[in-house]
């Protein structure tokens, strides 16, 4: 196994809150070991355009309570082709990059399989607030987008108490309901529809807030994933429905990005950290085809292959005990 002198470090995809502590993770370990290196900016769209900087102690200072990512991210189709594989690749040659830590989720992480078959070592971190990555229980933004939703509803609650009115608030999720779920739940949800289980409007949505008007509710938040509104034709319309069903005067509102902003939180900003040293240590000990993982509050890693290939279960129980305490 060759030496590893030089590392680089890049975020790929969607943004999330803690892909800054997780960069600073890197930064300062792989410096700490005494290896060189270098951020990438804009993802595998810099990587091929060489949008590379030789970074140092103070290029991560003050950026741990920082949302975003202070190397910006992108989407690239062209490094799904040979011909931006090679253009990578002659930037890492020409660079003398061993090895490249990748922060993104399973997009990236397939980005970094294949460049690791084409000779350069990639290790992949989680950086992405839907918490879909299969291999891991918790993925680095997850808990800073929920404390947002938490945060929104509550306000928007406030005015559906005062007014006696019904709010339908879509997350985003569109495989992946963990945030809706989860959201529904710290809100007081009186339903909660999520893509991995069948719904039905009638029995779980309008039935269930009947329910609770008859029990003296007076207002109602209905949590929806961002999967599941093409099924009823986006919010808007479930809320004209609720409200033609019920005659309770009903909104609805699309958090969208603000779910992805903000400074990430104490855990975003610990796991992201312990993820981005993990990775670090297992570039330079000469490792590549590997996700970290982080199960129970655990790390270890996989074979990107392997992590590509499981299935994440939602959390049916979660899901009933939503169902008991609300509606
Ligand atoms: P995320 O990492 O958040 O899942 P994407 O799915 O958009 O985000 O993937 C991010 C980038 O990873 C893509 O723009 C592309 O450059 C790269 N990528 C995704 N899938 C592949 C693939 N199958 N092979 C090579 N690169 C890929």
């Amino acid at each position: 196994m060759s030496v590893i002198r030089k590392i680089a470090v890049l975020t790929s995809g969607g943004d999330a809150p803690g892909m800054n502590p997780a960069i600073r993770g890197v930064v300062r370990t792989a410096l700490s070991m005494g290896v060189k290196v270098v951020g990438v900016r804009r993802g595998y769209q810099g990587l091929m355009e060489g949008d590379i900087f030789e970074m140092d102690y103070h290029s991560v200072s003050n950026i741990i309570a920082l949302g975003g990512t202070v190397l910006k991210s992108a989407r690239s189709p062209e490094f799904r082709n040979e011909s931006g594989m090679q253009k990578a690749l002659k930037v890492c040659r020409d660079n003398e990059i061993d090895g490249i830590v990748v922060i993104g989720g399973d997009g990236s992480f397939r980005g970094a399989r294949d460049f690791t078959a084409h000779g350069v070592n990639c290790i992949g971190v989680s950086g992405t607030i839907d918490n879909d990555i299969s291999s891991s229980d918790y993925t680095t933004g997850y808990d800073t987008s929920l404390n947002t939703i938490v945060e929104m509803t509550d306000r928007i609650r406030d005015t559906m108490e005062s007014h006696g009115r019904c709010m339908v608030v879509e997350t985003m999720g569109r495989n992946a309901g963990y945030l809706a779920l989860n959201g529904g739940i710290a809100c007081g949800a009186v339903a909660i529809l999520v893509p991995e289980i069948a719904f039905d409007i009638e029995l779980d949505v309008i039935q269930r807030i009947k329910m609770a008007q008859s029990k003296g509710e007076t207002h109602f938040i209905v949590m929806v994933a961002e999967g599941c509104s093409p099924q009823f034709g986006g919010v808007d319309a479930l809320a004209k429905q609720i409200e033609a069903e019920t005659d309770i005067e009903s909104r609805s509102i699309v958090l969208g990005h603000i779910q992805r902003g903000g400074s990430p939180t104490l855990k975003d900003r610990v796991v992201g950290t312990r993820l981005g040293n993990y990775a670090a240590h297992l570039l330079i000990g000469g490792a590549g085809n590997r996700v970290v993982t982080f199960n129970k509050d655990e790390i270890s890693d996989m074979d990107i292959n392997e992590a590509l290939a499981m299935t994440k279960e939602m959390d049916k129980d979660l899901y009933r005990v939503a169902r008991e305490v609300t509606g």
